[in-house]
């Protein structure tokens, strides 16, 4: 008995060792054939001004349960180059990529264009040489990356220390730059800033909508609980798990973000995620009665915040409530009369398709009786 409690007790130290003290592997259903990849496409390493080796950030990705992310050191400040010469900017992303791909994680080779505004920062991925993308006009920089077929976007529009205000802004340079087609998406968050202006210029622009971290430090030390307790990660609805296949999905703004509490995306993507996300289960009307139980399941990583808009009120629960991640909540409803089928309307409180718009989502319910 007691050998039996000694081994039980060492394999739960076991796990708790396996996967590290707050290490979660989080996760989001996939929908319509496409599968909901976890990325983060703004990450720094000793390379520039970053505070760790780029293999610590493949370890702690695969910790998180992300999918990919993209290495993109500054082209410009490179503050460690008198113990870490800055000679080539290619090799983050090198020492990244081989280490990851052993392990089975993407890494995108990036730059992070780092100038005074405007046009401030702008990030660009998939390149094939970032030594080239040294130049002193920051537009010739952005050209030569995107000569290499690069996909670049805006970062960090809200960030104080170059908007005092705070509010995402176009400038008549980031106009030109539109009009040349020279950004093809915008961060809506940078590490613990979220903007709604950079929403409605996502939206505006037809730009594609990012959440990224811009890790210098841990990300276990940088993003606690409760404040946000996980990264900024942006889900992308790819054909497979491949470079390219985020690369598509990119250029087609198949994005929904994933930031603190909140998940925020266009209808056309937020809606389908929803739907797979909260789950209903079964549908039974309680014997004797016109209350049917709907047990709802919450298949994603993020807790939904959920309020009844449909024309029948709750039983068991004022209009509003909560489904944690990963778990069950069931939902009386009264229908007044028993029915065949009736229409479950839902406002989920914590999802956005625009600045200060929640999405809205339905179920056709066709409960036992
Ligand atoms: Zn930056
Ligand atoms: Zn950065």
């Amino acid at each position: 008995m007691k050998k039996a409690t000694a081994i039980l007790f060492s394999c739960f130290f076991c796990i708790i060792d396996l996967f590290g003290q707050s290490a979660q592997p989080y996760s989001f259903p996939s929908f319509s054939g496409y599968h909901t990849l976890l990325c983060d496409f703004h990450i720094h390493t000793v390379f520039s001004d970053g505070l760790v080796w780029p293999t610590i950030r493949v370890d702690e990705a695969l910790r998180e349960g992300l999918d990919a992310i993209a290495i993109t050191d500054h082209l410009e400040y490179t503050p460690h180059d008198r113990d870490i010469p800055a000679v080539d900017f290619n090799r983050s992303y090198e020492i990244a990529a081989e280490y990851g791909t052993k392990k089975g994680l993407i890494v995108i080779h990036g730059s992070e264009i780092t100038r005074e505004m405007p046009p401030g920062h702008l990030n660009a991925l998939f390149l094939s040489n970032s030594n080239m993308l040294k130049k002193e006009d920051p537009v010739e920089a952005i050209r030569e990356a995107r000569k290499q077929g690069a996909w670049i976007f805006w970062n960090h529009p809200m960030w104080t220390a170059q908007k005092p205000d705070g509010m995402a802004e176009l400038t008549s340079l980031h106009k030109q730059l539109l009009k040349e087609n020279l950004i093809d998406g915008i961060e809506v968050v940078n590490d613990n800033n979220f903007s709604d202006e950079s929403f409605e210029i996502a939206l505006k622009n037809n730009l594609a909508i990012l959440a990224n971290s811009d890790i210098h430090g841990l990300v276990d030390w940088s993003f606690p609980a409760p404040q946000t307790g996980h990264r900024p990660i942006t889900l992308v609805f790819a054909r497979e798990k491949s470079s390219d296949a985020i690369r598509e999905a990119l250029e087609n703004h198949r994005t929904v973000i994933w930031h603190a509490h909140i998940l925020v995306g266009t209808q056309e993507f937020l809606e389908p995620l929803i739907k797979a996300s909260l789950v209903v289960e079964s549908a039974v009307y309680q014997p004797k009665t016109s209350v049917v139980s709907i047990t709802l399941v919450n298949k994603s990583s993020q807790d939904l915040y959920v309020e009844n808009t449909g024309k029948f009120t709750l039983h068991n629960t004022g209009p509003f409530f909560i489904i944690k991640a990963g778990e069950k909540y069931v939902l009386e409803i009264k229908t007044i009369s028993k029915r065949d089928q009736f229409e479950l309307a839902l406002k989920i409180v914590n999802a956005y398709i625009a600045p200060g718009k929640n999405i809205q989502v339905s179920y056709l319910i066709s409960p036992e009786k």
